[in-house]
């Protein structure tokens, strides 16, 4: 609105009406940016289902025609039911993590002990890591600190971490599992010998779907260090990736202590 008419209380009025069209325009142009992130994330994640959907489909036509009679074909289509079936139920955990995220929802929070979170981690851990060795420390163990947060999601942070090391290491590769105490801070780095990532995709690798070409082929459904990272963000914690291409990568989460208890 241009006003140059006589009068203060008009052009004062010109000026109110403007500023709140600024304002009007800054909220449209971020409800315009959520909704199209959102619509993205959908489209996404329908995509993500429709493709273990398909191939589920496909082997259960396969074993309609011809199952009774090719005993192989019906070995391999199970295996292959199973095993999408098993990939869609991480999906929807997975959506249903992030959902929860896009809601706002506060986790229920409380001291955590440091000792038993990795106590309980290492112990999770030990069953994901298949043919990959794992060694841990916990230098909790003679001295425990606190954090104050969710346990659960924690420990789910750090077996995010773990897993992925898991994934894109070699089989006879190794994931050492370190921690440490620096300024009110513990320090919970998971440290692989496997593909490592290149620079350019180091900031990428936390986007909600986004997976390295290379991964496409392996388990996983490209949310979880979306997840990771949402995870930390509601315990003020950050996530530091240090990775050599070919060498491995060294995920660390700077976790604040809870200062006014130590045992
Ligand atoms: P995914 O389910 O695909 O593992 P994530 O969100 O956890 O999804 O990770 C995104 C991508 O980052 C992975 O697909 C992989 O390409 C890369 N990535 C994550 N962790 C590692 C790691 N420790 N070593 C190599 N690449 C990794």
């Amino acid at each position: 609105i241009k006003y140059d008419g006589p009068g203060d209380e008009l052009a004062r009025l010109a000026e109110t009406i403007n500023a709140m069209l600024e304002r009007l325009n800054f909220a449209y142009q971020k409800l315009d940016q959520s909704y199209r992130s959102q619509k993205r994330f959908l489209a996404d994640a329908s995509h993500e289902l429709r493709t273990p959907l398909t191939i589920i489909r496909g082997n259960i036509e396969l074993l309609q025609q011809m199952g009774d009679a090719e005993p192989e074909i019906r070995t391999e289509a199970l295996a292959d039911i199973s095993e999408e079936s098993r990939r869609m139920s991480w999906l929807v955990e997975d959506l249903l993590s992030l959902a929860r995220a896009d809601a706002g929802q506060k986790m229920s929070e409380e001291l955590v002990s440091l000792r038993e979170l990795l106590a309980d981690v290492i112990h999770r851990a030990e069953k994901l890591a298949g043919p990959v060795n794992l060694e841990a420390t916990n230098i909790f163990v003679s001295e425990d600190n606190y954090v104050y947060g969710n346990k659960e999601y924690l420990a789910k942070l750090i077996l995010i971490l773990l897993d992925n090391a898991f994934k894109y290491t070699e089989p006879g590769g190794s994931v050492l599992l370190k921690t440490e105490l620096a300024d009110k801070e513990a320090c919970i780095a998971v440290i692989d010998t496997g593909t490592g990532i290149a620079e350019e995709n180091l900031e990428q690798i936390f986007e909600r779907f986004y997976r390295i070409d290379q991964s496409r082929g392996s388990r996983g459904t490209g949310l979880g260090l979306s997840i990771a990272r949402w995870i930390a963000e509601q315990h003020d914690a950050r996530i530091e990736v240090k990775s050599t291409l070919g060498q491995g990568s060294e995920f660390t989460v700077r976790l604040p202590l809870h200062e006014n208890i130590k045992n």
